[in-house]
Formats: structure tokens, C-alpha cells, sequence
């Protein structure tokens, strides 16, 4: 089993603190959510863990197995297994999707142990079958062009191929049809196992009908104010935030 903790995790953006002590601990096996009213500090949770420049830690830790994450470049947080889903830039021209993902898996591995070709291409194929991906996105130059639900499901195919230990997926969930929303759905339920743990951030709580989450966490204001199980998605769909806030007695 591995273990992703953040503990009483601060950022500042330019001065100003957006983070105020968030405490979150996922294993794998797990799939957690993040919900929240907008502009709680959601996507800076995501950006900080990514390591992100113009997010600063001023306080607090993030840790895989013990190792400190927030010390590690980059591209070594991504060897040690943490999958940002926007760490990839959003369109390289000259460079095919298969080709991206082949460097991106052997940056992985230890030189001399690179993926064979014909197994990456018959798993890529396996994938994009399953993610009902046209066999020509592969060839294709990097979300060049690609739609808004071809670049997300593209995400979950580099997931799956990728393998991590622990994925964070922001708005995940944004801009997809139902049908984008299921496929992407059946994509991260197929990681889910002893090797997987998840982070999925969304505002909404439609996506967590096709993936049920094991525990519930609502942001506000920096922190995460509640956990909870499945039920909690439920809960908020049904009545919003505003308990929430009555309970805690947060005025905003
Ligand atoms: P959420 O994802 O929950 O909607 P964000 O993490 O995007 O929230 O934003 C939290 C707060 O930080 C907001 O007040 C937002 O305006 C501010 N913020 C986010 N990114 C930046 C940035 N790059 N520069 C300045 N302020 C930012
Ligand atoms: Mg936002
Ligand atoms: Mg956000």
C-alpha cells in the first residue's frame, strides 16, 4: 500500500494566502473526491501537489510513503508516481500522441528498460478501444485540434498507459456529454485497485454517479471543512453548501 498525505498544507498565489491548512491523507485502493464551492482552492490544492511555480508552500507537507513530494522536481514527481492530469501541455505541434506517450512512459523506467514498440502499441491500442478513442487520435499531433471531451478522454488514456500510483483529476468532468462522462468514468474505474489511488476534484456531483467514491471531502475557504463517505456527494447535490456553512458557522 502506498500513501499520499498532505498535512496542514498552505499556499500562497502572489501574497495571498489560498491554502489555509488543507489535511487530506489518500491510500491506494482509494478513490477520494474533492468538492467545493468555486474559487475555494480546489484547483491550488491540485497546481501545489503538481508543483506548480506560482503556487508557494508556506507551511505544511506533502509526502508520498514518507518521501517529501513538495522537494521533488516536477518530473520526479511524476517517476514517483503522482499523475497531474494537467501537468501536459495543451497542444505540441511536431509531436504525435503515441509519441508523447511512449517518452512519457519510458521517462519512467530505467534506461535500458524502455517500453518494447509492439507492446505499447497493442496496449495503446487496447486502451483507445476501450476509451472509444478514433484510432487516428494516436497519430495525431498533441491535442492538436482535439475537441474538449477528446482532450479528456486523452487524459485518462495517458492515466491508463501511465499507470501511476496516484492520479489527481481536476474538473475531470468539465464540458464532457453524458456519454464522454460515462466512457471517462469506466476509464478510472479500471484503475481502481491495490496500486490506484485517486483524487478526483469536481464541482459537480453527476461524475460520482459513475464512480463512487470511498470517502467525500468538502473544501471551503482553504481547508477541507468535511469529510464523509459516498452519501456526502448526495447530500450536497440535494442541498447544496449552505448547511455546511450554518453548521460550521462560516460567513462569506
Ligand atoms: P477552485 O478550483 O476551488 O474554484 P481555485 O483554486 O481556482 O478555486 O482558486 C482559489 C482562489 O485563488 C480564488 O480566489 C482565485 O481567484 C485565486 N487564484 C487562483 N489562481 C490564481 C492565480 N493564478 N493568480 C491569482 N489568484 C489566483
Ligand atoms: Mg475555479
Ligand atoms: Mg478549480
Amino acid at each position: 500500500m502506498s500513501t499520499l498525505e498532505i498535512k496542514d498544507l498552505h499556499v500562497e498565489i502572489e501574497g495571498k494566502e489560498i491554502l489555509k491548512g488543507v489535511n487530506l491523507t489518500i491510500n491506494t485502493n482509494e478513490i477520494h473526491a474533492v468538492m467545493g464551492p468555486n474559487g475555494t482552492g480546489k484547483s491550488t490544492l491540485a497546481s501545489a501537489i503538481m508543483g506548480h511555480p506560482k503556487y508557494e508552500v508556506t507551511l505544511g507537507t506533502v509526502t508520498l510513503d514518507g518521501e517529501d513530494v513538495l522537494e521533488m522536481e516536477v518530473d520526479e514527481r511524476a517517476r514517483a508516481g503522482i499523475f497531474l492530469g494537467m501537468q501536459y501541455p495543451s497542444e505540441i505541434t511536431g509531436v504525435t500522441n503515441a509519441d508523447f506517450l511512449r517518452s512519457a512512459i519510458n521517462a519512467q523506467r530505467e534506461e535500458g528498460n524502455e517500453i518494447p514498440l509492439m507492446k505499447f502499441i497493442r496496449e495503446m491500442d487496447s486502451k483507445m478501444e476501450i476509451l472509444e478513442m478514433d484510432e487516428d487520435m494516436a497519430t495525431r499531433y498533441l491535442n492538436e485540434g482535439f475537441s474538449g471531451g477528446e482532450k479528456k478522454r486523452n487524459e485518462i488514456l495517458q492515466l491508463t498507459m501511465l499507470k501511476p500510483k496516484f492520479a489527481i483529476l481536476d474538473e475531470i468532468d468539465s464540458g464532457l456529454d453524458i456519454d464522454a462522462l460515462k466512457i471517462v468514468s469506466k476509464g478510472i474505474n479500471e484503475m481502481r485497485g491495490e496500486k490506484f489511488g485517486c483524487l478526483i476534484i469536481t464541482h459537480y456531483q453527476r461524475l460520482l454517479d459513475y464512480i463512487t467514491p470511498d470517502k467525500v471531502h468538502v473544501m471551503m475557504q482553504g481547508k477541507v471543512v468535511k469529510s464523509g463517505g459516498a452519501e456526502l456527494a448526495q447530500k450536497l447535490e440535494e442541498q447544496g453548501y449552505d448547511w455546511i456553512k450554518e453548521e460550521l458557522g462560516i460567513v462569506d
